[in-house]
Protein backbone atom coordinates (compact mmCIF):
# COMPACT_ATOMS: atom_id res chain seq x y z
CA UNK A 1 0.00 0.00 0.00
CA UNK A 2 1.15 3.59 -0.71
CA UNK A 3 -0.01 6.15 1.18
CA UNK A 4 0.29 10.03 -0.01
CA UNK A 5 0.65 12.54 3.41
CA UNK A 6 -0.28 16.04 2.73
CA UNK A 7 0.21 18.93 5.07
CA UNK A 8 -1.76 21.92 3.30
CA UNK A 9 -0.70 25.68 4.42
CA UNK A 10 -1.84 28.61 3.65
CA UNK A 11 0.85 28.75 0.05
CA UNK A 12 2.07 26.00 0.90
CA UNK A 13 1.66 22.32 0.91
CA UNK A 14 4.34 19.41 1.92
CA UNK A 15 3.88 16.08 0.99
CA UNK A 16 5.52 12.38 1.10
CA UNK A 17 4.70 9.12 -0.58
CA UNK A 18 5.40 6.53 1.98
CA UNK A 19 5.49 2.53 1.00
CA UNK A 20 3.68 0.95 3.68
CA UNK A 21 5.34 -2.29 2.87
CA UNK A 22 8.76 -1.32 4.19
CA UNK A 23 8.15 2.39 5.57
CA UNK A 24 10.71 3.83 3.15
CA UNK A 25 9.52 7.38 1.50
CA UNK A 26 9.60 6.83 -1.72
CA UNK A 27 9.67 10.92 -2.86
CA UNK A 28 8.84 14.07 -0.68
CA UNK A 29 8.32 17.81 -1.63
CA UNK A 30 7.40 21.01 -0.99
CA UNK A 31 4.82 23.26 -2.67
CA UNK A 32 5.39 27.24 -1.94
CA UNK A 33 3.81 30.76 -2.88
CA UNK A 34 0.43 28.60 -4.19
CA UNK A 35 -1.88 31.61 -5.53
CA UNK A 36 0.77 33.75 -5.83
CA UNK A 37 3.48 32.61 -8.52
CA UNK A 38 4.19 28.62 -7.43
CA UNK A 39 7.74 26.91 -6.39
CA UNK A 40 7.90 22.84 -6.45
CA UNK A 41 10.40 20.98 -5.24
CA UNK A 42 10.12 17.15 -5.49
CA UNK A 43 12.61 15.06 -4.50
CA UNK A 44 12.39 11.47 -5.83
CA UNK A 45 14.06 9.20 -3.01
CA UNK A 46 14.08 6.02 -4.29
CA UNK A 47 15.79 5.00 -7.70
CA UNK A 48 18.31 7.27 -9.53
CA UNK A 49 15.20 10.23 -10.59
CA UNK A 50 16.60 13.86 -10.20
CA UNK A 51 15.58 16.48 -8.10
CA UNK A 52 13.01 18.78 -9.59
CA UNK A 53 13.27 21.98 -8.40
CA UNK A 54 11.26 24.46 -10.71
CA UNK A 55 8.51 27.64 -10.52
CA UNK A 56 5.39 25.91 -11.77
CA UNK A 57 2.02 27.86 -11.74
CA UNK A 58 -0.49 27.47 -9.01
CA UNK A 59 -2.95 29.70 -8.54
CA UNK A 60 -5.00 27.47 -6.41
CA UNK A 61 -3.97 23.96 -4.29
CA UNK A 62 -5.64 22.04 -7.18
CA UNK A 63 -2.83 23.14 -9.45
CA UNK A 64 -0.44 22.59 -6.66
CA UNK A 65 -1.50 19.00 -5.75
CA UNK A 66 -2.08 18.48 -9.86
CA UNK A 67 1.48 19.27 -10.64
CA UNK A 68 2.80 16.55 -7.43
CA UNK A 69 0.73 13.86 -9.13
CA UNK A 70 2.27 14.85 -12.38
CA UNK A 71 6.02 14.74 -10.94
CA UNK A 72 5.49 11.29 -9.10
CA UNK A 73 3.68 9.55 -12.14
CA UNK A 74 6.43 11.67 -14.65
CA UNK A 75 8.71 8.98 -16.45
CA UNK A 76 11.32 11.85 -15.34
CA UNK A 77 11.03 12.28 -11.89
CA UNK A 78 8.13 9.82 -10.65
CA UNK A 79 8.29 6.81 -8.37
CA UNK A 80 5.43 5.21 -9.29
CA UNK A 81 3.68 4.41 -12.64
CA UNK A 82 -0.08 6.20 -12.19
CA UNK A 83 -2.18 7.64 -10.15
CA UNK A 84 -4.39 4.46 -9.67
CA UNK A 85 -1.02 3.08 -7.13
CA UNK A 86 -1.79 6.03 -4.74
CA UNK A 87 -3.78 3.82 -2.44
CA UNK A 88 -4.64 6.61 0.16
CA UNK A 89 -4.38 9.79 1.32
CA UNK A 90 -3.35 10.96 5.14
CA UNK A 91 -3.66 14.69 5.57
CA UNK A 92 -2.31 16.63 8.92
CA UNK A 93 -5.53 18.77 10.21
CA UNK A 94 -4.69 21.49 12.91
CA UNK A 95 -8.07 21.60 14.97
CA UNK A 96 -10.65 18.90 15.72
CA UNK A 97 -11.57 20.27 18.72
CA UNK A 98 -13.69 17.95 21.03
CA UNK A 99 -15.50 16.50 17.97
CA UNK A 100 -11.88 14.18 17.24
CA UNK A 101 -10.30 12.15 19.92
CA UNK A 102 -8.48 10.42 17.26
CA UNK A 103 -7.88 9.64 13.21
CA UNK A 104 -10.99 9.64 10.86
CA UNK A 105 -12.14 8.57 7.36
CA UNK A 106 -12.59 12.10 5.85
CA UNK A 107 -16.62 12.27 4.35
CA UNK A 108 -18.90 14.95 3.92
CA UNK A 109 -19.90 15.26 7.75
CA UNK A 110 -16.58 15.14 8.31
CA UNK A 111 -15.83 18.38 6.67
CA UNK A 112 -18.41 19.72 8.33
CA UNK A 113 -17.02 18.84 11.75
CA UNK A 114 -13.69 20.39 10.40
CA UNK A 115 -15.08 23.32 9.57
CA UNK A 116 -17.22 23.56 12.57
CA UNK A 117 -13.67 24.07 14.27
CA UNK A 118 -12.30 27.22 12.35
CA UNK A 119 -12.90 29.45 15.13
CA UNK A 120 -10.67 27.62 16.91
CA UNK A 121 -7.79 27.45 14.44
CA UNK A 122 -8.19 30.57 11.88
CA UNK A 123 -5.28 30.36 9.88
CA UNK A 124 -4.28 26.57 9.84
CA UNK A 125 -7.74 24.71 9.30
CA UNK A 126 -8.86 26.60 6.31
CA UNK A 127 -5.10 25.71 4.85
CA UNK A 128 -5.88 22.10 5.65
CA UNK A 129 -9.77 22.06 4.37
CA UNK A 130 -8.42 23.95 1.01
CA UNK A 131 -5.51 20.51 0.68
CA UNK A 132 -8.44 18.19 1.30
CA UNK A 133 -10.89 19.75 -1.67
CA UNK A 134 -7.88 20.37 -3.67
CA UNK A 135 -7.26 16.76 -3.28
CA UNK A 136 -10.38 15.56 -3.58
CA UNK A 137 -11.17 17.37 -7.10
CA UNK A 138 -8.14 15.90 -8.63
CA UNK A 139 -7.53 12.58 -6.79
CA UNK A 140 -11.67 11.42 -6.68
CA UNK A 141 -12.32 7.99 -5.18
CA UNK A 142 -9.28 7.63 -3.73
CA UNK A 143 -9.97 7.44 0.65
CA UNK A 144 -8.91 10.02 2.76
CA UNK A 145 -8.04 10.28 6.07
CA UNK A 146 -7.67 12.87 8.62
CA UNK A 147 -5.33 13.18 11.48
CA UNK A 148 -5.24 15.88 14.11
CA UNK A 149 -2.92 17.67 15.87
CA UNK A 150 -5.35 18.14 19.32
CA UNK A 151 -6.57 14.63 18.89
CA UNK A 152 -4.45 13.22 21.06
CA UNK A 153 -4.38 15.43 24.05
CA UNK A 154 -8.65 14.39 24.45
CA UNK A 155 -7.64 12.22 27.20
CA UNK A 156 -6.30 15.01 29.18
CA UNK A 157 -8.71 15.11 32.37
CA UNK A 158 -10.64 18.06 33.55
CA UNK A 159 -8.69 19.44 35.98
CA UNK A 160 -5.87 19.66 32.97
CA UNK A 161 -7.87 21.17 30.18
CA UNK A 162 -10.24 23.70 32.39
CA UNK A 163 -9.04 27.13 32.81
CA UNK A 164 -10.11 28.87 35.74
CA UNK A 165 -12.65 31.30 34.14
CA UNK A 166 -16.66 31.14 34.21
CA UNK A 167 -17.20 27.62 33.01
CA UNK A 168 -19.78 28.86 30.72
CA UNK A 169 -17.05 29.86 28.34
CA UNK A 170 -16.40 26.23 28.10
CA UNK A 171 -19.54 24.73 27.36
CA UNK A 172 -21.07 27.38 25.59
CA UNK A 173 -17.54 28.66 23.49
CA UNK A 174 -15.21 25.75 23.81
CA UNK A 175 -12.86 27.75 25.47
CA UNK A 176 -10.30 24.99 26.90
CA UNK A 177 -6.82 23.93 26.80
CA UNK A 178 -6.56 21.84 23.67
CA UNK A 179 -2.38 21.68 23.15
CA UNK A 180 -0.84 20.77 19.71
CA UNK A 181 1.90 18.65 18.34
CA UNK A 182 -0.28 15.40 19.39
CA UNK A 183 0.55 13.36 16.54
CA UNK A 184 4.20 13.95 17.14
CA UNK A 185 4.23 13.47 21.52
CA UNK A 186 2.07 10.30 20.00
CA UNK A 187 5.30 9.20 17.62
CA UNK A 188 8.12 9.79 20.10
CA UNK A 189 6.24 8.23 23.48
CA UNK A 190 5.30 5.21 21.41
CA UNK A 191 8.88 5.29 20.11
CA UNK A 192 10.34 5.45 24.04
CA UNK A 193 8.44 2.21 25.42
CA UNK A 194 9.74 0.32 22.27
CA UNK A 195 13.43 0.93 23.43
CA UNK A 196 12.46 1.08 27.00
CA UNK A 197 11.36 -2.93 25.66
CA UNK A 198 8.42 -2.18 27.85
CA UNK A 199 4.55 -1.51 27.59
CA UNK A 200 3.54 1.93 27.12
CA UNK A 201 0.89 1.52 29.31
CA UNK A 202 3.52 1.12 32.50
CA UNK A 203 5.16 4.24 31.55
CA UNK A 204 5.36 7.51 32.67
CA UNK A 205 6.93 9.58 29.87
CA UNK A 206 7.44 13.63 29.68
CA UNK A 207 7.81 14.63 26.22
CA UNK A 208 9.72 17.65 25.17
CA UNK A 209 8.90 18.80 21.71
CA UNK A 210 11.14 21.54 20.79
CA UNK A 211 11.28 23.12 17.53
CA UNK A 212 10.28 26.54 16.55
CA UNK A 213 7.01 25.95 18.56
CA UNK A 214 7.59 24.18 21.52
CA UNK A 215 5.18 22.00 23.59
CA UNK A 216 5.78 19.51 26.00
CA UNK A 217 3.55 16.76 27.38
CA UNK A 218 2.82 14.24 30.11
CA UNK A 219 2.19 10.89 29.06
CA UNK A 220 0.79 8.39 31.08
CA UNK A 221 0.02 4.89 30.21
CA UNK A 222 0.28 6.31 26.63
CA UNK A 223 -2.10 8.80 27.39
CA UNK A 224 -1.99 12.69 27.13
CA UNK A 225 -2.66 13.86 30.95
CA UNK A 226 -1.51 17.23 30.71
CA UNK A 227 0.33 19.60 27.79
CA UNK A 228 1.92 23.09 27.60
CA UNK A 229 0.16 24.51 24.80
CA UNK A 230 -3.21 25.54 25.22
CA UNK A 231 -6.48 27.27 23.67
CA UNK A 232 -3.50 28.16 21.11
CA UNK A 233 -0.46 27.32 20.16
CA UNK A 234 0.70 30.61 21.62
CA UNK A 235 1.04 29.37 25.20
CA UNK A 236 3.09 27.17 27.62
CA UNK A 237 6.95 27.43 27.13
CA UNK A 238 8.79 30.99 25.42
CA UNK A 239 9.24 29.57 21.72
CA UNK A 240 11.40 31.14 18.53
CA UNK A 241 9.11 33.91 18.48
CA UNK A 242 5.91 33.34 20.43
CA UNK A 243 5.83 34.26 23.99
CA UNK A 244 4.68 31.15 25.98
CA UNK A 245 2.60 31.53 29.08
CA UNK A 246 2.19 35.53 30.38
CA UNK A 247 -0.09 37.46 32.73
CA UNK A 248 -3.12 38.80 30.92
CA UNK A 249 -2.25 41.68 32.66
CA UNK A 250 0.59 42.65 30.58
CA UNK A 251 -1.77 42.61 27.38
CA UNK A 252 -3.94 45.29 28.79
CA UNK A 253 -0.98 47.22 30.06
CA UNK A 254 1.09 46.94 26.83
CA UNK A 255 -2.03 47.86 24.82
CA UNK A 256 -3.12 50.84 26.93
CA UNK A 257 -0.01 52.37 27.27
CA UNK A 258 0.98 52.06 22.84
CA UNK A 259 -2.14 52.59 21.82
CA UNK A 260 -2.11 48.79 20.15
CA UNK A 261 -5.26 47.13 18.83
CA UNK A 262 -5.64 43.39 19.79
CA UNK A 263 -3.89 42.41 16.09
CA UNK A 264 -1.39 44.12 17.06
CA UNK A 265 -0.76 42.96 20.12
CA UNK A 266 -1.22 39.42 19.18
CA UNK A 267 1.35 40.11 16.65
CA UNK A 268 3.97 40.90 18.60
CA UNK A 269 2.99 38.28 21.07
CA UNK A 270 3.23 35.52 17.91
CA UNK A 271 6.12 36.85 16.13
CA UNK A 272 8.34 39.46 17.60
CA UNK A 273 8.35 37.64 21.46
CA UNK A 274 10.14 34.44 22.59
CA UNK A 275 13.83 34.25 22.55
CA UNK A 276 13.53 36.11 19.60
CA UNK A 277 11.99 38.92 21.36
CA UNK A 278 14.29 38.68 24.37
CA UNK A 279 17.69 38.07 22.39
CA UNK A 280 17.34 40.45 19.95
CA UNK A 281 19.54 38.21 18.12
CA UNK A 282 16.74 35.45 16.22
CA UNK A 283 14.37 32.95 16.87
CA UNK A 284 17.35 30.23 15.42
CA UNK A 285 18.74 28.39 18.09
CA UNK A 286 21.70 28.18 16.46
CA UNK A 287 22.39 32.12 15.84
CA UNK A 288 21.81 31.94 19.60
CA UNK A 289 24.10 29.25 20.47
CA UNK A 290 26.76 31.50 18.60
CA UNK A 291 25.83 35.07 20.09
CA UNK A 292 25.78 33.81 23.67
CA UNK A 293 29.09 32.45 22.85
CA UNK A 294 30.30 35.63 21.47
CA UNK A 295 29.53 37.36 24.90
CA UNK A 296 26.01 38.81 23.68
CA UNK A 297 24.16 38.84 27.20
CA UNK A 298 20.77 38.95 25.91
CA UNK A 299 21.27 35.96 23.78
CA UNK A 300 22.42 33.89 26.69
CA UNK A 301 19.16 34.72 28.72
CA UNK A 302 17.29 33.72 26.35
CA UNK A 303 18.53 30.41 26.13
CA UNK A 304 18.52 30.15 29.73
CA UNK A 305 15.11 30.85 29.84
CA UNK A 306 13.78 28.79 27.36
CA UNK A 307 15.93 25.73 29.93
CA UNK A 308 14.52 26.77 32.53
CA UNK A 309 11.22 26.35 31.55
CA UNK A 310 11.39 23.10 30.06
CA UNK A 311 12.72 21.96 33.43
CA UNK A 312 9.84 24.20 34.94
CA UNK A 313 6.70 22.59 33.29
CA UNK A 314 8.48 19.27 32.81
CA UNK A 315 9.13 19.13 36.67
CA UNK A 316 5.08 20.04 37.29
CA UNK A 317 4.56 17.00 34.97
CA UNK A 318 6.65 14.40 37.13
CA UNK A 319 4.50 15.80 40.02
CA UNK A 320 1.49 15.46 38.08
CA UNK A 321 1.83 12.10 37.05
CA UNK A 322 3.76 11.19 41.01
CA UNK A 323 6.79 10.07 38.94
CA UNK A 324 8.29 9.48 35.42
CA UNK A 325 9.94 7.37 33.59
CA UNK A 326 11.75 8.59 31.11
CA UNK A 327 11.97 12.22 29.43
CA UNK A 328 12.32 12.41 25.60
CA UNK A 329 13.57 15.25 23.69
CA UNK A 330 12.62 15.85 19.86
CA UNK A 331 12.40 18.36 16.85
CA UNK A 332 14.30 20.63 15.50
CA UNK A 333 16.31 22.12 18.90
CA UNK A 334 15.74 18.19 20.75
CA UNK A 335 17.20 16.49 17.77
CA UNK A 336 19.80 18.80 17.10
CA UNK A 337 21.41 20.77 20.34
CA UNK A 338 23.24 19.08 22.55
CA UNK A 339 23.76 22.18 24.66
CA UNK A 340 20.31 22.67 25.38
CA UNK A 341 19.47 18.84 26.00
CA UNK A 342 22.69 19.35 28.75
CA UNK A 343 20.89 22.71 30.42
CA UNK A 344 18.23 21.40 30.77
CA UNK A 345 19.23 17.75 32.26
CA UNK A 346 20.81 20.16 34.67
CA UNK A 347 18.18 20.91 36.38
CA UNK A 348 17.15 17.14 36.42
CA UNK A 349 19.46 16.32 39.36
CA UNK A 350 16.83 15.09 41.47
CA UNK A 351 14.58 12.53 39.34
CA UNK A 352 18.06 10.90 39.33
CA UNK A 353 19.03 12.00 35.50
CA UNK A 354 22.37 11.25 34.67
CA UNK A 355 23.65 12.20 31.00
CA UNK A 356 26.01 10.34 29.54
CA UNK A 357 28.25 13.48 27.46
CA UNK A 358 29.25 10.68 24.69
CA UNK A 359 25.53 9.65 23.86
CA UNK A 360 24.01 13.02 24.55
CA UNK A 361 27.10 14.06 21.33
CA UNK A 362 25.33 11.79 18.85
CA UNK A 363 22.82 13.10 15.95
CA UNK A 364 20.12 11.40 13.73
CA UNK A 365 19.32 8.06 15.06
CA UNK A 366 16.95 7.52 18.46
CA UNK A 367 19.56 7.08 21.16
CA UNK A 368 19.26 6.90 24.96
CA UNK A 369 21.13 9.49 26.55
CA UNK A 370 21.50 8.91 29.90
CA UNK A 371 24.08 6.68 31.67
CA UNK A 372 22.31 2.91 32.44
CA UNK A 373 22.33 3.90 36.14
CA UNK A 374 20.46 6.76 35.45
CA UNK A 375 17.00 6.59 37.62
CA UNK A 376 15.32 8.24 34.66
CA UNK A 377 15.97 7.26 30.76
CA UNK A 378 16.82 10.45 28.81
CA UNK A 379 16.18 9.64 24.98
CA UNK A 380 16.50 11.99 22.15
CA UNK A 381 13.70 10.22 19.54
CA UNK A 382 13.72 12.35 16.12
CA UNK A 383 10.35 12.56 15.30
CA UNK A 384 8.25 11.36 12.12
CA UNK A 385 4.58 13.23 12.04
CA UNK A 386 4.40 11.85 8.54
CA UNK A 387 4.67 8.19 9.43
CA UNK A 388 2.10 8.47 12.09
CA UNK A 389 -0.58 10.19 9.61
CA UNK A 390 0.47 7.12 7.16
CA UNK A 391 0.15 4.84 9.62
CA UNK A 392 -3.14 5.91 10.86
CA UNK A 393 -4.11 6.23 7.58
CA UNK A 394 -3.35 2.50 6.40
CA UNK A 395 -5.07 1.34 9.30
CA UNK A 396 -8.64 3.15 8.91
CA UNK A 397 -8.42 2.65 5.18
CA UNK A 398 -7.94 -1.34 5.47
CA UNK A 399 -10.38 -1.33 8.23
P1 LIG B 1 11.45 22.59 13.81
O1 LIG B 1 10.36 23.59 14.03
O2 LIG B 1 11.24 21.31 14.54
O3 LIG B 1 11.79 22.39 12.35
O4 LIG B 1 12.77 23.22 14.47
C1 LIG B 1 13.41 24.34 13.91
C2 LIG B 1 14.35 24.94 14.92
O5 LIG B 1 15.32 23.95 15.35
C3 LIG B 1 15.24 26.06 14.37
O6 LIG B 1 14.60 27.30 14.40
C4 LIG B 1 16.42 26.03 15.32
O7 LIG B 1 16.15 26.86 16.45
C5 LIG B 1 16.50 24.61 15.79
N1 LIG B 1 17.68 23.90 15.24
C6 LIG B 1 17.79 23.26 14.07
N2 LIG B 1 19.04 22.75 13.92
C7 LIG B 1 19.72 23.08 15.04
C8 LIG B 1 21.05 22.85 15.52
N3 LIG B 1 21.95 22.17 14.79
N4 LIG B 1 21.39 23.35 16.73
C9 LIG B 1 20.51 24.05 17.47
N5 LIG B 1 19.23 24.29 17.07
C10 LIG B 1 18.85 23.81 15.89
Amino acid sequence: MKILVINAGSSSLKYQLIDMESEVVMAKGLCERIGIDGHLKHSPLVGDKPVFNEDVPMPTHSEAIAAVIDKLTSREYGVVGSMKEIDAVGHRVVHGGEKFASSVLISDEVMGAIEECIPFAPLHNPANITGINACRAVMGDVPMVAVFDTAFHQTMPGKAFMYAVPYEYYKKDGIRRYGFHGTSHRYVSARCAELMGKPIEELKIISCHMGNGSSICAIENGKSVDTSMGFTPLVGLPMGTRCGDLDAGVIQFIMNKYGYTIDEMLNILNKKSGVLGVSGVSSDFRDLDKAAGEGIDKAKLALDMFNYWVAKVAGSYAAAMNGVDAIVFTAGIGENSKETRKGICEYFGYLGVKLDEAANSKRGEDVMISTPDSKVKVFVIPTNEELVIARDTRDIVAG
